[in-house]
């Protein structure tokens, strides 16, 4: 199973404080020194997009969030004082639970054991529509649950909210919508102290413990989960209702709360559903009692997630042997009549008859693959070889088109997992596969100064619709040997897909592509984090990448002087004459290319330049920390493997480091990972994906510092470009129609 985390994003708090924000972190290094977890399925999540918390919240409440303009009042309710890193955390937190609740989703049913994904943290329930309260800024698990049922991936969902504080955000938010069941099981006397009215409502009085709580648990969820068909199950497994709380007054133990997990894991497993988990409160004076318990959460999940569900009875799970506190099932109901548990349906909203036909909602393509076979049409396709995407594609375009698509990258609009690289001829050859699907943007998710101007240029441009989904993926391979026989060391072919059939709609060369989009990227990082005043540009390296560079950074800065060294003197001369002749060539006013310097050594190339680009292949350092002037921006391009690096670790140490994926950082790139493994910085040296930044995070912060963009390249930028040159190619009718 994955566990999506955010507990890098640290928000500032008084001292003395009550919530516990290092809990989040001691779990996570909880689940893996006890292996609960391989550290291989954790992952840092993706802030959640600003459109994605408007689904649920008022425009106005997220503006006020983002920008710190909440009244003093408002901002007290929620318990929090405002900082850019309290949106930022919040905004990590609301996007793990959907990346738990989109992973679970994706995932196919009938595969062996319960599919699950779990958020190391939200459960923000005391979160409305128009305001925060009780440590809650958003409401993560609305908002998921509100972005699966825009994007149709779900039909329904049901809320089974353990916390011992009642849901009275979520309760409130999914009043009148017959698509989302909330269930809260929580204490009669505890806050909120105003109760919202759920779907259903189970209260304690002071006091109950385990007997009771579980009773009523397996009363009241299989009958839910049996007539409500949810098709996800979000958990909110609090840790507060625990008899050593803070703010809980029950008197659950430790492991009467891993029963309840059990017991919640195991009537979703017997039913196929799947389940997203989220820890949400937990306020022992005891940390590590905390930790135990999220901990024994997420085991419980994980065990359930390896195995098929052994027993389709709820009383295996409570009266399983490791669940010292088991009640049994005689006393179950005679704790259901007690006094103390109740139960009330809210008669408006209950039960709505599940829709007969789920399974055509949720998977529109079975109902095609039962068609008839005459009623097949033949697909169509357009094939575009690489003189025909130069044709379609400028370089000012793929600029405004990749600076979108980072941003939609980091906004969560894209699923793109981390790309698979075979080895091909031992450590010779590589093939990597890169899919992407970009989801259709339906508005404006900017804040801050950058932003709103990359987006303006994506969308004045009526050629091209930012709005449109796109799917794809690219297949490069990387072949050393290929130089000897005349051809590039990389080459690339992109397949781009219909993303509402998923028939092939266009196969592109993808070689010119990976070059210009490459370049393309580095000139929005360098636009974003650069020195405005920037002139002098040096590069190392005289590939293609060195060229697209060299012609990039000239749209987006005013460069005077530019030099180059690579180690074979015949390829830089060669360069140099190349680029003079590209010069000539151009004549646009626009974008003058610089006269280009070859020099002998790299550091006569580097010492004084304010934009440096590494485009090597070199597996070893080619740029030495102290050649490097404070203020210069680095693009760093080449070494793309883990056991590689192409910059001083001195330098990225002592730099503010931004990269394009985050999760591909931390596993793809030497210059993270190395620096990393031999203790010279933390994963949250990286400060911001270039993505966030576009949309509006903060990019360089004086003069003064050091700014390096490590670009490992993402699918999505691919599957962008190619969307923008097949675009541009069917308007211009450019390229071949054929049948497949
Ligand atoms: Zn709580």
């Amino acid at each position: 199973m994955k566990a999506f985390y955010s507990d890098t994003f640290v928000l500032p708090l008084p001292e003395h404080h009550r919530f516990p924000m290092t809990k989040y972190r001691l779990l996570r290094e909880r689940l893996i020194a006890e292996r609960i977890i391989d550290a291989d399925d954790l992952r840092v999540a993706d802030p959640v997009a600003w459109d994605d918390l408007r689904l649920v919240h008022d425009a106005g409440y997220v503006d006020a969030v983002a920008n710190g303009t909440l009244p003093a009042d408002m901002q007290r309710r929620i318990g929090f004082p405002w900082s850019p890193m309290m949106v930022e955390r919040s905004r990590r937190s609301v996007g793990a639970t959907l990346a738990a609740a989109r992973e679970v989703c994706r995932d196919e049913p009938g595969a062996v054991g319960l599919r699950v994904s779990a958020n190391l943290a939200g459960g923000t329930h005391h979160a409305f529509r128009d305001r925060g309260e009780g440590y809650c800024v958003f409401n993560d698990v609305a908002v998921a649950a509100s972005a699966l049922l825009r994007d149709g991936e779900i039909a329904r969902a049901a809320v089974i909210d353990c916390d011992v504080h009642q849901g009275n955000g979520t309760a409130a938010i999914f009043r009148d919508d017959p698509r989302v069941f909330t269930f809260s099981l929580h204490g009669a006397n505890n806050f909120p102290f105003r109760k919202e009215t759920s779907d259903l409502d189970v209260t304690f009085e002071d006091g109950a413990g385990d007997d009771e709580y579980l009773a009523a648990l397996e009363q009241h969820l299989p009958p839910v989960l049996d007539r409500f068909q949810p098709d996800i199950v979000f958990y909110l497994a609090g840790a507060d209702p625990y008899e050593g709380d803070r703010l809980g007054r029950l008197e659950l133990t430790i492991d009467g709360l891993r029963t309840r997990d059990r017991f919640v894991f195991n009537a979703c497993c017997g039913r196929s559903l799947p389940v997203a988990v989220v820890m949400s409160g937990g306020y022992a004076p005891d940390v590590d009692a905390i930790v135990t318990i999220h901990a024994n959460t997420i085991r419980e999940a994980a065990a359930f997630a390896r195995s098929a569900v052994n027993s389709q009875s709820a009383h295996s799970a409570i009266n399983s042997p490791s669940a010292h506190s088991a009640i049994n099932p005689q006393s179950a109901h005679s704790a259901i009549s007690s006094q103390s548990a109740h139960s009330a349906i809210n008669p408006q909203s209950a039960f709505n008859p599940p829709i007969t036909n789920k399974s055509a909602i949720r998977n529109p393509q079975s109902a095609m693959r039962n068609a008839p076979i005459g009623a097949t049409v033949s697909v169509c396709f357009r094939l575009l070889t690489e003189d025909d995407v130069k044709r379609v594609l400028t370089m000012d375009d793929l600029i405004d088109a990749m600076s979108g698509a980072l941003r939609s990258f980091s906004t969560g609009q894209v699923a793109q997992p981390v790309r698979t690289v075979i080895s091909v001829k031992g450590d010779e050859a590589f093939f990597g596969l890169m899919p992407a699907y970009v989801r259709a943007d339906t508005g404006d998710a900017n804040f801050g100064a950058a932003g709103p101007a990359d987006i303006r240029a994506d969308r004045g441009d009526a050629n091209y619709s930012a709005a449109a989904a796109s799917l794809g993926a690219k297949l490069v391979t990387v072949f050393g040997g290929n130089i000897a026989r005349g051809l590039h060391s990389h080459l690339a072919s992109i397949v781009l897909l219909d993303p509402d059939t998923g028939a092939l709609r266009a196969l592109l060369d993808g070689r010119y592509i990976t070059e210009a989009r490459t370049a393309a990227v580095s000139a929005v990082s360098s636009r974003l984090l650069a020195r405005k005043t920037a002139q002098s540009l040096a590069i190392i390296g005289s590939g293609v990448q060195a060229r697209s560079h060299l012609e990039a950074l000239s749209r987006v800065h005013n460069i005077r002087y530019a030099a180059v060294w690579s180690p074979n003197k015949a390829h830089r001369d060669q360069f140099v004459a190349n680029c003079t002749r590209d010069a000539a060539a151009t004549h646009d006013g626009r974008g003058a290319r610089p006269d280009v310097k070859a020099v002998d050594h790299a550091g006569e190339c580097i010492v004084g330049a304010d934009l440096i680009v590494l485009a090597t292949s070199s597996p070893a350092p080619v740029l030495e920390n102290g050649w490097v002037k404070p203020g210069a921006h680095v693009m760093s391009v080449g070494a793309c493997r883990p056991n590689q690096r192409e910059m001083d670790p001195a330098l990225v140490a002592r730099a503010r480091l931004f990269v394009d994926s985050r999760a591909a950082a931390l596993v793809e790139s030497g210059d993270v990972v190395l620096g990393i493994q031999e203790g010279r910085f933390g994963p949250d040296h990286i400060v911001a994906e270039v993505g966030e930044v576009v949309n509006g995070a903060e990019g360089r912060r004086s003069d003064g510092e050091i700014t390096i963009f490590k670009s490992l390249g993402l699918a999505v930028e691919d599957v962008t470009a190619a969307d923008l040159a097949y675009r541009r190619a069917v308007e211009r009718r450019i390229g071949q129609e054929l049948e497949l």
